[in-house]
């Protein structure tokens, strides 16, 4: 059973030049204090792209100061909403000026489907800026009736220097539902992007410059995660902290938080999504949409339908056509037209998802097609799909994050719920399903953060995405993600004649 996906042979050039590797602070392009660099490398290839600034330490203290600066005394928190939603726009029509030079730079650093960047994620970032630029003239507090003569008021107010540090998944769209939010509602950044991928936030932010952002308002620091990562987290200037990655390092953030000043911290974590195929289902437009749920973007998704619960009266027909569909991925050059599937991002990931296949073997699942990389260099994995998988296999509990679907066989929907709740992780889960009854069933009985029902991946600006249990707390996107940026000030006025 061969694939038809096809191996690397000759990477097609991007059209594209790296114009910007240096820190950002403060609004210029800046040199890491150490004058070190680290490599980004083509995930096509494991070559590099170019050598980046380094921050560290020293370099998020600069940032910090230029964000306290710009928050205490600068015109960012002070003007109005409209102007800032004004600097929102332009930026968001800038995006979308440069849409397919970003969509570029993006494909080139992480390996995800130029398609996709070009047409999904870039259009979806210009979408959110709009959205966020929506709300920055719309934040406002309330009137409070008071039990005794006293007018009573609740300010909302900006919070302060957001630290964020996101994740290589998606750089763009992350830096956008973390920027975003903090923006519109007057906050100042330091963010540090993800070492796989630092390049199109440095690209965008010198645009988000150009449509007006005052100087130290955001900051961007590339570097490694233990470094400037935890420089950030632990800083004891930093108000507010959140973060997108892996659930392990939540654990290590939420504990530098805590160690240093407190500051609260939001966190969008890892997740082991369950995938529900009712046996009313039409077995194709399953079988389509649950390949789609987990093998988008490489499989490299916090969301991914990881765990395909089909019911046992459709299970063997269901198998048989998610093989075929998996063997019809075609997996090559991003860059190339009709290409579903890039590169995985590094080797590190390549290696564990490499991994997680030979214990699926080992532990008695059977393997329907892929198991093993694809060419010769780069990091491509074959589509791989396992059928018979039990719980307790390390493939069903851990959160892979590559193109290894598992399918698990279920009776009834109370087992099916069950056992999709048994998990550490609730970030989200797919129901398909024809019967409204079944559908209203599970959306209130599974503990996630999202319920696509028969659909997968929707990930419109106005709603909210997060977790619960170990997937993490706080909301991206949506009127929720606002409340991450706000403080809230309680003003009790006396009255001197209450009667008026
Ligand atoms: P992944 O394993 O998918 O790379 P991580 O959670 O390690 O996910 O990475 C997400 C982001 O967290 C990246 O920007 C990374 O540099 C950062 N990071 C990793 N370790 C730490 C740490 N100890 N302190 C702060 N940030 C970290």
């Amino acid at each position: 059973s061969q694939s038809t996906a096809v191996a690397l042979e000759d990477p097609i050039s991007p059209p594209i030049q790296v114009n910007y590797t240096k820190l950002f602070i403060n609004g210029q392009f800046v040199d890491s204090a150490s004058g070190k660099t680290f490599p980004t490398l083509d995930p096509r290839t494991g070559e590099v792209i170019a050598n980046v600034a380094e921050g560290d330490t020293e370099d998020i203290n600069r940032a910090v100061k230029a964000a306290r600066k710009a928050f205490d005394g600068g015109p960012w928190p002070r003007m109005t909403g409209y102007e800032r939603s004004k600097i929102l726009l332009r930026f968001a029509d800038l995006i979308e000026k440069h849409n397919d030079e970003i969509a570029a730079l993006e494909t080139w650093d992480n390996g995800k489907p130029y398609e996709q960047s070009a047409h999904g994620e870039i259009p979806m970032v210009t979408r959110l800026f709009r959205y966020y630029a929506g709300w920055a003239d719309k934040i406002h507090g309330i009137i409070v009736p008071a039990d005794s003569p006293h007018h009573v008021q609740v300010l909302h107010e900006p919070i302060g220097v957001a630290g964020q540090i996101i994740p290589w998944n998606f750089p763009l769209l992350m830096f956008a539902w973390k920027v975003g939010p903090a923006l519109a509602c007057g906050n100042t950044i330091v963010l540090k992007t993800a070492e796989q991928t630092p390049l199109s936030a440095l690209l965008v932010s010198k645009l988000l410059h150009e449509a007006g952002l005052p100087d130290g308002v955001l900051n961007v620091v590339s570097g490694y995660g233990p470094t400037a990562g935890a420089a950030l987290a632990s800083h004891m200037d930093v108000d507010k902290l959140a973060f997108t990655g892996s659930t392990a390092t939540g654990h290590i953030i939420m504990e530098l938080a805590a160690r240093s000043n407190l500051k609260p911290v939001t966190l969008e974590l890892g997740g082991k999504s369950p995938m529900i195929v009712m046996d009313d289902a039409d077995i194709d437009q399953a079988v389509e949409l649950a390949h789609f749920a987990l093998f988008f973007n490489q499989g490299q998704c916090c969301c991914a339908g990881s765990r395909t619960f089909v019911h046992e009266r459709i299970y063997d027909e269901f198998v048989e056509k998610a093989k075929a569909r998996a063997l019809k991925r075609v997996v090559g050059d991003p860059f190339k037209k009709g290409v579903e599937q890039g590169p995985q991002i590094d080797e590190d990931q390549f290696n564990k998802i490499l991994h997680f296949i030979k214990s699926g073997v080992h532990s008695g699942a059977t393997l329907v097609s892929g198991g093993e990389r694809l060419g010769d260099r780069g990091y491509f994995v074959k589509p791989t799909v396992f059928a018979d998988v039990q719980d307790g296999m390390e493939i069903a509990k851990e959160e892979i994050f590559g193109p290894v679907q598992s399918i698990l066989k279920f009776k009834d929907l109370n087992e099916v719920i069950r056992r999709s709740n048994d998990s550490h992780y609730g970030l989200a889960a797919g129901v398909f399903t024809k019967s409204l009854d079944t559908a209203n069933t599970l959306t209130r009985a599974l503990r996630v953060g999202t319920v696509w029902i028969n659909c997968f991946d929707v990930f419109d600006a106005g709603i909210p995405f997060g977790g619960y249990k170990m997937s993490g707390h706080g909301r991206d996107k949506g009127i929720d993600s606002l409340k991450n940026y706000l403080q809230i000030k309680a003003v009790v006025t006396h009255l001197k004649n209450p009667a008026w």
